[in-house]
């Protein structure tokens, strides 16, 4: 049956190899069965980004490359920014009603990226309650399968608590729960194997990297420290290499054969890494050519996100209708007397 696929990114920088295999692919295979919504959320880059928009409008342009050349298809997608929608905005304030600040406060994902992103003593509100304008993202579309990473888990739990108390208190089955849809690879590690591949962080391999960008990157890949001599065992477990050939190189056995030989000893980090190097030129190079090449032509990719955006209104005002009448407060004839 055709589903609803809601999803979307921040525009705070370009997209990375993370994307790819946490979401992108699955984004690709999706938008030929179902209908598919993909969101760039500018107005969530802003809530750690309000003292840059610049950076945050640029950064537009960029995704939107990203995803046509990555192949997800305007005729089967509808590509949309999340700032023009201004229903989303509405129902934001709605759902705030719908969960405790002490719910907020213990968000595992808010809680960590706080941390990384050193927010912790001048957190504001706008990035604490962003979950909660996720689900009015996620809702408003009626997204029920929501292609994402990892790190999305406890958003999306939290989306289904609001969904799940919205229509309880409102005797509606209005709003849907989303199902979290996760690839093989829904956690793709930095090159230091101590956090997520991430925009913010510094340690993100474009999806237009260069093969000297490529080669540097995986040069300083985590491997296994105690695999000092070639001959040694290595550890296959929590070695950066082995999680990026898993994700990257097609060739499976080859990648089973190489971790047997790695943990045997006989085989050196350099020489795997060599291998893994060949391996992302080869998926990377198509991407960044036809990247390169809609760069060329700017103005075709962002009259396709008008186009989008105008769609994704049309949607969201009927949708907030549906809601607003659920709740009570849709007064079609004016204020109520
Ligand atoms: P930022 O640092 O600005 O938060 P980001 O790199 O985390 O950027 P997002 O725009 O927050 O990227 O995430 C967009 C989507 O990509 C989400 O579904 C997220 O789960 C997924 N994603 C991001 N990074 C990874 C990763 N390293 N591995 C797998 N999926 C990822
Ligand atoms: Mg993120």
């Amino acid at each position: 049956m055709k589903k609803r696929i809601l999803t979307g990114d921040r525009p705070t920088g370009q997209l990375h190899l993370g994307h790819y295999v946490g979401s992108l692919k699955n984004r690709i295979s999706l938008q030929k069965e179902h209908e598919q919504f993909v969101m760039i959320a500018d107005a969530q880059a802003l809530t750690d980004n309000y003292d840059h928009p610049e950076k945050v409008r640029k950064n537009i342009l960029e995704v939107m490359l990203d995803y046509l050349a990555v192949g997800i298809d305007p005729a089967k997608t509808t590509f949309f920014i999340q700032s023009q929608i201004p229903q989303l905005f509405e129902l934001t304030f709605y759902f705030l009603n719908m969960v405790t600040y002490n719910r907020l406060k213990h968000n595992p994902t808010v809680k960590t990226e706080m941390q990384q992103k050193g927010l912790e003593d001048n957190v504001t509100a706008g990035f604490m309650i962003y979950p909660v304008s996720q689900a009015a993202d996620i809702t408003l579309f009626s997204g029920e399968l929501v292609p994402v990473g990892a790190d999305q888990v406890p958003i999306l739990e939290q989306t289904n608590e609001i969904v799940r108390r919205f229509n309880t208190i409102y005797k509606t089955d209005v709003l849907k729960e989303a199902t979290p849809m996760f690839s093989n690879c829904p956690r793709l590690m930095g090159p230091d194997g101590k956090s997520k591949m991430s925009k913010s962080l510094g340690n993100a391999l474009t999806l237009d990297a260069t093969q000297s960008q490529i080669e540097e990157i995986v040069k300083k890949m985590y491997t296994d420290p105690d695999h000092l001599k070639v001959s040694d065992p290595g550890k296959v477990e929590g070695n950066v290499v082995f999680a990026y050939l898993d994700a990257f190189d097609p060739d499976l056995t080859r990648v089973q054969d190489l971790k047997a030989h790695y943990q045997r000893g006989g085989l050196g980090d350099m020489t795997i890494k060599r291998h893994l190097m060949q391996v992302l030129e080869t998926f990377i190079a198509p991407i960044r050519d036809r990247r390169n090449q809609l760069k060329e032509n700017p103005q075709q990719a962002l009259d396709i996100l008008h186009e989008g955006t105008k769609n994704a209104l049309r949607v969201g005002m009927k949708k907030m209708e549906e809601i607003k009448e659920a709740m009570h407060i849709h007064y079609p004839f004016g204020v109520p007397s």
